[in-house]
């Protein structure tokens, strides 16, 4: 029998503005060969932001389309809005290629992933305190008040689900969380 390639999978998850975004962009500075899949989501572009590149941007019918057909590896509704999911088939598609797959997605998703997909490693990224994550959250500035009051409300649920986790990284410095889950998505 040949050899099956199988590549593997990481799930980074953590609360809102504790950076995930900063450190995946870094790892995939790094390792642009890395696969990081592309979410589908009903909320609305930011500016800036490209379907297909930042998310697939889907009206409520076409999400719960692809529900119904078993499209979504794992779905939620984040932060009390819109709905979030991860299409299953570029995940299966580059895992089968041997790849390593890097999800970022919320913490209901992690366990639904993990749940699915039990060698699938889940990697939370934890803020260095909780003073520090509201002062990022203020300070970035892209939600106004009654979102971010939203947030930290997911936020603390999200911190208190840590131990569920087959990691956590603490993001006190972007460079130094991104070497810790490169190193844990390769070994
Ligand atoms: P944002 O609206 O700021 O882009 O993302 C809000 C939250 O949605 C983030 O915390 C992110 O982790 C989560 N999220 C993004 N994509 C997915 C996904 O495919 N599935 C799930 N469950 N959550 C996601």
């Amino acid at each position: 029998m040949p050899e099956i390639k199988r590549g593997k999978l990481t799930v980074v998850a953590g609360p809102t503005a504790v950076g995930k975004g900063t450190v995946i962009a870094h790892i995939l500075e790094n390792h642009p060969e890395i696969h990081l899949s592309v979410s589908a989501t009903t909320r609305s572009p930011r500016p800036g932001e490209i379907d297909g590149v930042n998310y697939f941007f889907l009206s409520h019918e076409q999400f719960d389309d692809l529900i119904a057909r078993g499209e979504m590896l794992e779905y939620a509704v984040v932060h009390g809005q819109n709905k979030y999911g991860t299409p299953k088939q570029p995940v299966i598609e580059a895992l089968e290629r041997g790849e390593l797959v890097l999800l970022e997605i919320d913490i209901q998703g992690a366990r639904q992933v993990k749940k699915a997909m039990p060698e699938a490693n889940l990697v939370f990224i934890a803020p260095p305190s909780w003073d520090e994550l509201v002062r990022r959250l203020t300070t970035r500035g892209t939600e106004d008040e009654v979102e971010q009051a939203r947030r930290l409300e997911t936020a603390r649920e999200e911190l208190a689900s840590q131990s569920e986790f087959d990691h956590v990284v603490i993001n006190e410095k972007v460079a130094d969380c991104a070497a810790q889950v490169l190193d844990l998505m390769q070994n």
